[in-house]
């Protein structure tokens, strides 16, 4: 690695590790979409403007810690090292945070508490050892999770680019661009068995293969995060609480084929998302972690955020390709597949939202370290947006091939006898009867579904599936591009049995 990249990124993770953890209290909250949404801006308002914690503790906002049924969600770290974790609070509850920071804590409210495992290195919750879980909700919520794409959801302020340094953040970045040529990251990233996370599980090291092999001197790489799925809300939630990581992902996917110019094509309702985002591109530009010869290497790399236009079917690849061109957003036949000829027909890697953040994290702990959860055919972790009929909603992350049975009973809360099925992979996935079976790409083929995004809707005996069916076919008519009779005539069809 050149010097002054080194020294570079050393200064960023200096000054994000005192900001991570100040020789105040710092008083970390959720103010992603769904904290927001539960009244934390008002908090956030109050504790911001309270004149007796000034000297004891710094108040920042963060993104979603993933306990969503739990929100707001507020932490303390006191200077020792100690994080509480507070939950479902409100403005009569908020006096519970303030005694936190003045090193008083109180248990109402409380979810857990954590130490730092050596105090004052924080990479990601896992550097966070669980001394108290207050909550047995939180337990079972927390418990079988293992985070790594989203092991800084929830700590960061994900508006400042020096704490996603302090948490390891650029360094895969810097060290493929300095150790390794564009074919030995995509060897890494095949090696790691790695699979989009976004559809039907297509592996991502291929894709860069082939986009890398074409001939065509310009190539383009794409950030998809048009989340569409009913209940999936994975990408918002990562591009809110960690936009860099997505960000050093698709970098790195840039140079592994030799792209220099990239897109995030973006849902135009997530506004949050957008301003994080590109917040998150402006502050990379100016540190020279994007643009013109990053950190100082001869690769080059312009980012441009572009806004969906709204439907359903502008987030298939192919229809993204036709709007990102200024044309009618509906899908192309295929072949030829974007990574042969996509974009302006050039060759073109998309990619979602998640497959991208698991790149730098591959890159940093080697192949093998990926494989060691998940299935053979199905490595890594999956984000899951679990919402229905559950106790516990939340944005989780656990190794593929977990149990249906951990995930919705343990995870979510619900009780064996109340669920009656499965909503998976979007509206053109599958309503699955409830059994025990594992959570990975081949059984839910066999099952008659799809992984889609991951969004996982819990349906209780309470809920008609005929209703549910008669919804999303609706949705489809009123969602899809009109250009095929199957869509165009036949779901209206379907929509009046
Ligand atoms: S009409 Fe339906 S099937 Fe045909 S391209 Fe549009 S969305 Fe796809």
């Amino acid at each position: 690695m050149k010097n002054t990249t080194a020294a570079a990124l050393k200064d960023l993770n200096i000054k994000g590790q005192k900001s991570l953890c100040p020789p105040v209290s710092r008083i970390s909250i959720g103010l992603a979409t769904c904290g927001q949404a539960t009244g934390a801006i008002n908090l956030n308002r109050v504790l911001a403007g309270k004149k007796d914690l000034a000297g004891i503790a710094k108040v920042v906002t963060v993104g979603c810690l993933g306990a969503c049924y739990a929100e707001p969600l507020v932490s303390v770290r006191t200077p020792d090292g100690t994080h509480y974790f507070y939950g479902k609070l409100d403005k009569q509850s908020l006096w519970h945070i303030i005694r936190a920071a003045k090193g008083e804590p109180v248990r109402q409210n409380r979810l857990a508490v954590a130490r730092e495992r050596e105090k004052g290195v924080l990479r990601g919750i896992q550097d966070l050892e669980f001394t108290e879980i207050s909550s047995s909700h939180f337990e079972r919520f927390l418990k079988p999770q293992l985070k790594r794409v989203t092991r800084r959801c929830g700590l960061i302020d994900p508006r400042n680019l020096n704490e996603y340094v302090a948490m390891e953040g650029y360094q895969a970045l810097a060290q493929a661009l300095f150790q390794l040529r564009p074919h030995q990251v995509i060897a890494a990233v095949e090696a790691s068995g790695l699979r989009g996370r976004g559809g039907a599980g297509f592996p991502t090291g291929q894709k860069w293969r082939i986009a890398a092999g074409n001939p065509d001197p310009v190539k383009i790489v794409i950030a998809n995060a048009d989340e569409g799925d009913p209940g999936a809300y994975m990408d918002r939630a990562l591009l809110e609480s960690d936009p860099h990581s997505v960000l050093e992902g698709l970098i790195l996917a840039g140079y592994a084929i030799g792209a220099s110019t990239a897109y995030i094509f973006i849902r135009h309702e997530y506004s949050l998302a957008i301003r994080t985002l590109r917040k998150a591109i402006s502050d990379a530009q100016a540190a020279g972690l994007l643009g013109e010869r990053i950190l100082g290497s001869d690769y080059s790399l312009e980012v441009i955020p572009v806004e969906s236009a709204g439907a359903f079917v502008c987030g298939e690849e192919t229809a993204l390709l036709q709007i990102i061109e200024n044309k009618r957003g509906e899908p192309r036949l295929r072949p030829p597949y974007p990574a042969a000829g996509g974009l302006w027909e050039h060759p073109t890697v998309v990619n979602n939202i998640e497959t991208l953040a698991n790149i730098p994290w591959i890159l940093l702990h080697g192949p093998d370290d990926f494989r060691q959860v998940g299935t053979a055919k199905s490595p890594g972790t999956k984000i899951f947006c679990l919402t229905g009929d559950v106790k516990r909603m939340g944005f989780i992350e656990v190794p593929l091939g977990l149990s249906t049975q951990v995930l919705v009973e343990q995870i979510g809360g619900a009780a064996k006898d109340s669920v009656k099925a499965l909503q998976i992979g979007g509206p053109s996935g599958g309503i699955i009867p409830y059994k025990n079976f594992q959570l990975d790409y081949e059984t839910l083929s066999t099952a008659g579904a799809i992984m889609g995004s991951g969004g996982l809707v819990v349906l209780g005996y309470n809920r008609c599936v005929v209703d549910l069916a008669r919804h999303l076919v609706h949705f489809m008519a009123d969602e899809s591009c009109g250009k095929c009779v199957a869509c165009r005539d036949g779901l209206p069809q379907l929509e009046l049995k």
